[in-house]
């Protein structure tokens, strides 16, 4: 499996994605003034996934000026994530193709 990448591009900045093992008290977090995602690298392959979809919407959120609570960002990244976890044909497909445009 590819690592996680270290930088991801959104809306177009750059996100520098910080994985650490320093911190205890989150999985993850979205840093609108650095503009960095952290996630926690003592998190599972998908508590990592999951979490870093849960702070690329924190990060949309704020890149747009949402106003999305709390509670339906968490919703909205466990069910995308649920959905490609449970669904590989249509995982496959989709980044398959998402792929072959680079
Ligand atoms: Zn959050």
């Amino acid at each position: 499996m590819s690592p996680c990448p270290d930088k991801i591009r959104m809306l177009g900045f750059i996100i520098p994605i910080i994985l650490t093992e320093e911190r205890d008290d989150v999985w993850g977090e979205w840093d609108g003034g650095a503009g960095t995602i952290t996630l926690n690298a003592k998190a599972s392959e998908d508590l990592l996934q999951v979490t870093f979809l849960h702070e690329a919407i924190h990060a949309i959120e704020s890149f747009l000026g949402l106003n999305i609570n709390h509670k339906d960002v968490y919703c909205i990244s466990q069910i995308l994530w649920v959905m490609f976890k449970e669904n590989p044909a249509l995982t496959e497909w989709f980044f398959q193709n998402l792929r072959k445009e680079h």
